[in-house]
């Protein structure tokens, strides 16, 4: 895990630039691409200008509507089964990882791949198999349906179960009590995850945590910079995809934080003026899937409607950059 995780959070603040009392927004730092992000879509943007388009990318490289489109227009070609794609092409697997079973059904049509799995991904993936091998009941808190954890349970569907918040637990029911272990997908809401844990350990006290975080440190950190600044805003707008769990969350997690009002939005034209009426202070962060371009447009918006004194609130600073596929190591950008 990133050294990036702030285990005590210091909060700095950018000075303030306007008028003390007028409209303000309050800029989250970290937001944004994280690591995993952005090595997938880098991979996919390097395997375009090795191989030419069209390649073929396996499910969304990563939730966000403007990447997906960006990358459609330049020739990627999106799809939700190996079996649409023609056999020998080139396919990309997407940040979010896949089964043993998508590799063995791309290798079963002779295709050419490279996995763009966020590494921290991968490694939840090795825990779930680490865990199997020793016969544990594996609890996987999560979403169901979510594309991560569809890839992760795919590792050893006989040991694990998903558990999809604090409200599934009632229906738990494991083989021997004194070995059950929880995982939990990447970009799950640290708060609720632990209450999701909490219940589990009422009803199975020798349950084990995880090795180490498996919410990672993107995640956590984009949580904590809105919370630091959530009880401050009248409004917070996240911007992201709504299929994009860890932006879904930051919306959560501000209004669980204090924030009078939260919108998550894909674009500034999304933002309905109306959200603006006698708003003073506005909270401005992103999920870890999304560009910068897309934030800049909301500042851009809001500074038309008087909002131009920007402060960031800076909770921790990363660093963090996974190398690319081994299939396409060249010098980074
Ligand atoms: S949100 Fe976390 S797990 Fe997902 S791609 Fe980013 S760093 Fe990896």
């Amino acid at each position: 895990m990133s050294s990036a995780v702030p285990l005590e959070v210091g909060i700095s603040r950018s000075a303030d630039s306007g008028p003390a009392g007028g409209k303000r927004v309050l800029l989250a730092e970290p937001r944004g691409y994280c690591a995993g992000v952005d090595r997938a879509v880098e991979t996919v943007e390097k395997a375009l200008d090795k191989h030419g388009a069209p390649i073929y990318v396996r499910k969304e490289i990563v939730h966000n509507r403007h990447v997906v489109e960006t990358l459609t227009e330049r020739g990627v070609v999106f799809v939700d089964e190996t079996d649409e794609v023609p056999d020998g092409s080139l396919l990309v697997f997407s940040a979010h990882g896949v089964s043993p079973a998508v590799h063995q059904a791309a290798a079963a049509r002779n295709l050419q791949t490279i996995d763009a799995t966020c590494p921290l991904v991968t490694k939840v993936h090795q825990e779930a198999k680490r865990f199997a091998r020793d016969d544990y009941d594996i609890l996987l808190i999560g979403h169901e349906g979510h594309e991560e954890v569809e890839g992760t349970a795919g590792e050893a569907p006989d040991h694990v179960q998903l558990v999809d918040g604090p409200d599934a637990v009632d229906a738990v029911t494991v083989r021997d009590d004194s070995k059950v272990i929880w995982l939990s997908q990447t970009t799950l809401s640290v708060d609720e995850t632990m209450e999701t844990v909490a219940r589990l350990r009422t009803k199975f006290p020798h349950l084990q945590d995880p090795p180490s975080d498996d919410i990672c440190y993107a995640t956590q950190n984009r949580q904590v910079a809105v919370k630091a600044m959530a009880a401050e805003c009248d409004l917070v707008i996240v911007v992201g995809s709504r299929n994009s769990s860890n932006s879904v969350r930051l919306v959560e997690v501000a209004l669980g934080a204090g924030a009078k009002d939260a919108h998550l939005v894909d674009y500034a034209r999304e933002v309905d003026p109306e959200w603006l009426d006698g708003v003073t202070t506005v909270g401005i962060t992103s999920g870890a899937s999304v560009p910068e371009i897309l934030v800049r447009g909301v500042v851009d918006l809001l500074a038309e409607h008087g909002f131009s004194d920007v402060q960031s609130v800076t909770t921790a600073n990363e660093t963090l950059v996974f190398a690319l596929p081994r299939e396409l190591r060249s010098p980074r950008r």
